[in-house]
């Protein structure tokens, strides 16, 4: 069994967070640590450590990250400019939180990807 992180506390909703949406897959609200105007974190309810616990049956869930992640850049009026979606995994990914998340970042010219 994974262990939990802060996010699972999230989505339950024990602790505060700026929740911008969420339903029965996923939950999204706005990273604690903003890099640009709109960022905002996308994660399944469901605790998956990293990309690598991926199973066939996630595949709903991860779906929706992307159909939220549409919506959620349009309702934040940067989906015409443009914007990032990011996901780490694991130490060399930078990955600091081990319960999925896909990253939603813009508002702002964010330039070339910098690996
Ligand atoms: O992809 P990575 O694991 O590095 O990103 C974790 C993200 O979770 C960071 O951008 C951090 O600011 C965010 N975070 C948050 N709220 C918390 C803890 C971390 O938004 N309570």
């Amino acid at each position: 069994m994974a262990e939990e992180t802060i996010f699972s506390k999230i989505i339950r909703n024990e602790i505060p967070a700026d929740v911008v949406y969420q339903d029965d897959l996923v939950t999204a609200f706005r990273d604690i640590n903003p890099r640009a105007p709109s960022h905002i974190l996308i994660i399944p309810n469901k605790l998956i450590p990293t990309v690598n616990d991926i199973e066939g049956e996630d595949e709903a869930a991860l779906g929706r990250m992307f159909t939220v992640a549409r919506k959620l850049a349009a309702d934040e009026g940067i989906a015409e400019d443009g914007y990032r979606l990011i996901m780490n995994c694991n130490n060399h990914g930078g990955q600091e939180v081990y319960h999925i998340h896909m990253h939603l970042v813009g508002g702002r010219p964010l330039g070339p990807m910098l690996i």
